[in-house]
């Protein structure tokens, strides 16, 4: 019995997709069968796509609501669905593995035997995938790089989706929590840490909400939003969100350890898998030749040419800015790159752009 609802949990995580969907191999089940019990595992089978109310999960399983909601709410806690109130009624939704459900078991920060037990078998069910399909080839953006607003040149159009600051201004509630991919990296081997700042993935509005009550983050006022960015900035870390003009998360990655950018950076023109529509423009006379923007560049997209001088391989730049945060005479400015097309509106406007492009 509970073979065969992992059997069904597995092929409805397969519909579900994202970056590492439902696979019929044994890591998946040792992976689950440690993520869910067999009543969760049913109830998760029984949500439809987007929210649902927790009567209309109850009715798709056979029980009683009451008893629904109090396994929704235990498995929101794990990590295992999502939930939202609107008005006097918590709905409730099934994320896929990624993003969702490995993103939820770190953002704690904790560092449990379970958790320690999960990150392995995440880590193992991660590789076998990727060793089994190959690189996932990205066809459309499904994230987008948030360019370090002051380091954009003053004729350039800004729009407000480009700006960091518009979401820290517009979103209450705001919550922080733990980096989850370089928590899981240390929950694998405690050695295997960047140094790079941990509490700086952020979250707005529903999102947020979710995760403050669930206790996976803890709310933030904006000035603590706006320090968070500023110590990212210095740090060299790159803002990056789903690449819609609203979004409700923005993480600052590392390139070393970060799912977005490891991902984007494996294609073969990681600038076209994921940019913030800008690139740098290098002053030439104010440029002192120090090395230093190639050193911080995440994507490797500036080598040493003639003379030292840096120079830009543009199938690789993604906008970060990190190039021009970081360098000491203030020799770099980003500019509108062209052929970037402006992020889809909304979930269902990128949803259609994918499907779009895979057509
Ligand atoms: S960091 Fe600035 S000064 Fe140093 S090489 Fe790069 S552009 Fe030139
Ligand atoms: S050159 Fe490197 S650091 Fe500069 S914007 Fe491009 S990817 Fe970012």
């Amino acid at each position: 019995m509970a073979d065969k609802i992992y059997r069904q949990l597995c092929e409805t995580m397969a519909k579900r997709g994202g970056i590492y969907p439902g696979m019929d191999i044994p890591e998946f089940y040792n992976l689950v069968e440690e993520l869910f019990t067999p009543e969760e595992a049913a109830v998760y089978i029984a949500i439809p796509q987007g929210y649902s109310p927790p009567a209309a999960i109850a009715g798709n399983i056979g029980k009683k609501e009451e008893d629904v909601v109090k396994i929704l709410e235990e498995m929101a806690y794990k990590g295992l669905c999502t939930a939202g109130r609107m008005g006097d009624t918590t709905f409730y939704g099934a994320p896929p593995f990624v993003p969702g459900i490995f993103e939820f078991q770190f953002m704690r920060g904790t560092s449990t035997e379970k958790d320690i037990r999960i990150a392995k078998l995440i880590r193992s069910y991660k590789k076998a995938v990727d060793k089994t399909r190959g690189i996932m080839k990205i066809t459309f953006p499904v994230n987008r790089v948030i360019p370090v607003t002051k380091t954009i040149k003053a004729e350039n159009r800004i729009h407000t989706y480009h700006q960091v600051k518009t979401y820290i201004e517009k979103y209450d509630p705001i919550a922080v929590s733990t980096c989850f991919c370089r928590h899981e990296a240390k929950l694998v081997d405690p050695a295997d840490d960047c140094g790079n700042p941990n509490e700086v993935c952020m979250q707005f509005g529903m999102g947020a909400q979710f995760v403050i009550d669930r206790k996976m983050g803890r709310k933030i006022d904006k000035e603590e939003a706006l320090h968070i960015l500023e110590i990212s900035e210095e740090a060299g870390l790159v803002h990056a969100a789903i690449n819609r003009q609203e979004i409700d998360f923005l993480c600052n990655c590392c390139s070393c350890h970060c799912m977005i950018l490891k991902s984007a950076l494996s294609q073969p023109k990681p600038g076209l898998a994921l940019s913030s529509g800008f690139m740098p423009e290098r002053n030439a006379e104010l440029c002192t030749v120090c090395g230093t923007c190639i050193e911080r560049c995440p994507a490797d997209a500036l080598t040493s040419g003639a003379d030292e001088i840096p120079e830009l391989n543009m199938d690789r730049c993604i906008g970060c800015a990190v190039c021009a945060t970081g360098c000491p005479s203030e020799a770099v400015v980003m500019i509108e790159r062209p052929g970037i097309t402006v992020p889809p509106v909304d979930q269902k406007a990128l949803k259609e752009a994918i499907k779009a492009s895979r057509a």
